[in-house]
């Protein structure tokens, strides 16, 4: 807003001279015989709706003029940055022009760029490599420059119908404002009359979930990994107040050198939790107030009490995963009790999802696996009885001690007041949190080129998904 102002200011001192011209004075004269007409004697007040129309436009003006300042202010660090650097450096004079020069030049490749309107037609669309709920993600080329991205289409018609229009346009936003090596980037957003673009940094490592289908369960020290790096992408989108409330293995992105990123912001499929019916606390798994025909009349055969050893739990989880996943409403296995009691809730929810991962991490599947959806939501707003670790999983103390941590009641759970109190847990006594994301990952994906796709399932053009083994997988284990 105060950058907006103080470029009007600008512009003001700059057009003084112009106003002095006569031929402005005469043009200003004609105006003001409109500008300054006396008003109208019982002319009617503004309507509510052109009143906010008014706001509207206001707002994007001023958003327009702010960012067109801070792309100024950038090109003026840049420059600034380059001469100091060129400066402290052992180059000629004339070296150091050629680099200014060929600063500018790509400073002006980028402005025309950006006033350049993107469009579909400005991508070669490639490989599928992700099915969502509004539509596919796609690898594809930009082709006056050739760079590689994923492109994500939502169909507009279909957000329009689950009432997401909002949570798309905070991910839009989200995704624009948060620059961190936690979040996936995106490069740019477009639309036409049936769907809207999101333009993202391509990460060929695959996600999580294809990770954990494909290793079964991970050590503590590869899991403090990823959960660390998932405890500083979460922190990072909570300094912008912004709850995910999507955290999920599928959710978390690796990037050629296995690093983990956050992605999918405010795509929120299980939270359409008008899909569920109104849950209680007391309400049993297959007990009362359980409708047969959504759960227990199809005779589960996974029992409610954990009488199955983990490796039998484990493989009927990955039997299932797929199933589950790509449903209509998403799996609920992550989502926290407030948010299915529908209490209304907070940051708090992202971290209940952070201990639901770390412990199919290190147990094989999640905390409240259940065959059916509405099961497990029941399982986890009853989550004091049905939280039990596997004694063949061997858990350290210290893990137990976070996850129950995590998975707990919202005033108990640890996140609330920061994610430093995470952090500070004995399960993450040695790790090295400013290092996080530039130490050696635990996994390093297999990745041969730019165009590489083996991380991801194979989709078909035309619905189906291509059944790929869950075992084989290109990741290589550092030691
Ligand atoms: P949805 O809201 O439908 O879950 P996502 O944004 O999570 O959509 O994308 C679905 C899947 O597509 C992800 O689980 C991932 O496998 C793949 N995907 C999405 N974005 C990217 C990306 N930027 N790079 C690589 N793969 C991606
Ligand atoms: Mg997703």
């Amino acid at each position: 807003m105060d950058s907006a102002r103080s470029w009007f200011k600008k512009c003001q001192q700059k057009n003084e001279k112009v106003e002095n011209s006569p031929k402005k004075k005469r043009e200003m004269e004609n105006v003001k015989c409109y500008t300054h007409k006396p008003p109208i004697d019982g002319a009617v007040a503004p309507s509510t709706a052109t009143k906010q129309k008014v706001a509207a436009a206001k707002q994007y003006i001023e958003n327009h003029y702010k960012a067109h300042m801070k792309n100024l202010q950038d090109r003026k660090e840049r420059r600034w940055m380059l001469e100091r650097k060129l400066a402290d450096a052992d180059v000629t004079a004339e070296e150091q022009m050629n680099m200014l020069k060929f600063l500018e030049k790509k400073e002006t490749e980028y402005m025309r760029l950006q006033r350049h309107k993107m469009g579909v037609d400005d991508f070669k669309l490639l490989t599928i490599i992700g099915r969502g709920a509004f539509g596919k993600v796609r690898l594809c080329k930009e082709k006056a420059t050739g760079n590689v991205y994923a492109m994500k289409k939502l169909q507009k018609s279909e957000m329009l119908r689950r009432g997401q229009v909002e949570h798309v346009k905070a991910e839009r936003n989200l995704l624009t404002e948060v620059d961190s090596e936690c979040i996936v980037r995106l490069y740019c957003s477009f639309q036409d009359d049936e769907f809207l673009y999101l333009v993202m940094e391509y990460l060929p490592g695959g996600d999580m979930m294809t990770l954990l289908m494909r290793k079964d369960t991970l050590t503590e020290d590869e899991a403090r990994f990823y959960v660390g790096q998932t405890v500083l992408a979460i922190e990072s989108i909570h300094k912008h107040n912004y709850v995910h409330r999507d955290i999920k293995p599928d959710n978390l992105l690796l990037d050629h050198n296995g690093h983990m990123k956050l992605s999918d912001f405010g795509l929120c499929k299980p939270l359409d939790s008008s899909s569920f019916p109104d849950l209680r606390e007391d309400d049993h798994v297959g007990g009362r107030n359980f409708k047969p025909s959504m759960d227990s009349g199809k005779h589960s055969n996974l029992p409610s009490t954990p009488k199955w050893t983990q490796r039998e739990q484990l493989l009927h989880w990955q039997k299932n995963w797929r199933t589950l996943a790509y449903s209509t409403v998403g799996t609920p296995d992550y989502i926290a009790p407030e948010v299915l009691l529908k209490r209304g809730y907070g940051m708090e929810c992202d971290w209940w999802s952070l201990g639901a991962i770390m412990f199919e991490m290190l147990v094989g599947y999640p905390p409240f696996y259940s065959e059916e959806a509405l099961s497990t939501c029941r399982k986890i707003v009853n989550w004091r009885t049905h939280l039990k670790f596997p004694e063949e999983a061997k858990l350290s103390a210290e893990a137990k001690d976070l996850i129950k941590k995590l998975l707990c009641n919202v005033e108990q759970r640890l996140g609330t007041k920061g994610a430093h109190e995470i952090k500070a847990r004995p399960w993450f006594k040695d790790i090295e949190w400013d290092r996080l994301y530039h130490m050696e990952a635990a996994f390093i994906p297999e990745v041969n080129s730019d165009l590489d796709t083996q991380n991801f399932e194979k989709f078909e053009e035309l619905g189906a998904q291509v059944q790929t083994s869950r075992k084989s997988g290109p990741w290589r284990k550092v030691t």
